[in-house]
């Protein structure tokens, strides 16, 4: 079982931030940002790059996430960043999807 489908059943710990039937959050171990979360689907999914027709739905449910997790850690009025890093080039190094929410401070662009 992948380390994220880990965190999602409780076999691996985290600092959840939401948490619903299809999706968890939960903060970065090794965060970016003063504010850095992960918004995971329940059901492995490796990455976009994977994903079907089939995963429509819990794929609108992560962004939908993403804006809860911006509102419950403060950070939805003054701006974040959501990123989804697909395959090794572009920096995945889990390979179950995940949005990245990020902030607290200014975001660069381009990203590096
Ligand atoms: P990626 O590089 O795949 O886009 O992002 C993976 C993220 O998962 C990284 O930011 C990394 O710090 C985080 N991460 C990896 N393992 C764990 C873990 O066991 N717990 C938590 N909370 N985050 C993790």
């Amino acid at each position: 079982m992948c380390i994220f489908c880990k965190i999602a059943n409780k076999e691996i710990p985290s600092k959840v931030v939401f948490e619903d039937e299809h999706v968890i959050a939960f903060h970065d171990v090794n965060p970016q940002a003063p504010t850095h979360a992960l918004v995971i689907p329940k059901r492995h999914i490796a990455g976009i790059a994977q994903a079907t027709p089939e995963d429509e739905a819990v794929l609108g449910r992560l962004l939908l996430a993403a804006r809860r997790v911006a509102e419950l850690t403060g950070i939805a009025e003054s701006g974040f960043r959501t990123v989804v890093n697909s395959g090794a080039n572009a920096g995945q190094t889990v390979f179950h999807i995940h949005v990245h929410v990020m902030g607290g401070r200014p975001m660069a662009w381009p990203p590096g």
